[in-house]
């Protein structure tokens, strides 16, 4: 088995909750970096987008000239996690959004922006979520003007759903948590409550997708020796 370093998550420093992911992150064992430029985002293992407001978001990536560097990374594999805003830029689609407003499309998904109701700024709920781990343990969810999924393609695993509370009303049953490959998004903020499962989750695929590259890297190796030996090979039998 490959031992894997601590990796280095960046956390995209435009706007929102960036200390609060850093801490979560150096928690779950990671080295979190703030991401503004990017030379900075070149150098990281992974990345997560936090809360904030989408539309500025998308604005403020394309003039830091992070837009095109970032969808660059994501098509090439690097692992992602969005929260709310965040969640909001990795998707396919957004509904409610403003026209020319970006879209990462690191999720094949469709969310709609501020679904929980424009007058509710805050929902509260424990989320059964799958793969938290601890035991099972509901993780405590707040939303803040969040979006929901409405809808998730094939490839995308859905890890939690409302509950059915009293006053879940129309959200109750829509999609909050979703993953699809190294692509982690969360409709809510769990860097706000103290536990760091997701965070714990998102460090987890960072290191499972370095060990994967580590070995990828290692079985290029041998395969350029082999191509030297063959070259060996073919000189001795041309003398
Ligand atoms: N309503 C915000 C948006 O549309 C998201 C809110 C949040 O990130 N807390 O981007």
């Amino acid at each position: 088995m490959p031992v894997t370093a601590r990796p280095t998550i960046g956390v995209l420093a435009l706007q929102g909750d960036v200390r609060e992911h850093a801490g979560a992150l150096e928690r779950a064992g990671a080295r979190a970096v703030p991401v503004r430029r990017p030379e900075e985002l070149a150098d990281v293992d992974g990345l997560v987008l936090p809360g904030g407001e989408s539309t500025t978001m998308s604005r403020l990536l394309v003039s830091f000239g992070l837009l095109e560097p970032l969808r660059d990374r994501l098509a090439a594999g690097m692992p992602a996690y969005g929260s709310c805003a965040g969640m909001i830029l990795l998707a396919r689609q957004v509904l409610d959004g403003r026209p020319d407003q970006q879209q990462l499309g690191a999720l094949d998904i469709v969310v709609r922006r501020n679904a929980f109701g424009r007058q509710v700024d805050s929902f509260e709920a424990d989320l059964e979520f799958t793969g938290a781990g601890g035991s099972g343990e509901p993780v405590h969810a707040v939303f803040i003007r969040a979006p929901w999924v409405e809808q998730a393609g094939a490839g995308v695993e859905v890890l939690a759903r409302v509950p059915h509370t009293a006053d879940a009303g129309d959200a109750a049953d829509r999609i909050v948590a979703v993953r699809q490959g190294s692509v982690l998004a969360t409709a809510f903020h769990p860097e706000l409550t103290g536990d760091e499962r997701v965070h714990r989750l998102f460090v987890g695929i960072a290191k499972d997708a370095q060990d994967a590259e580590d070995a990828q890297d290692a079985q290029d190796a041998d395969g350029a020796e082999d191509a030297e030996d063959d070259v060996d090979l073919v000189d001795l039998e041309e003398r």
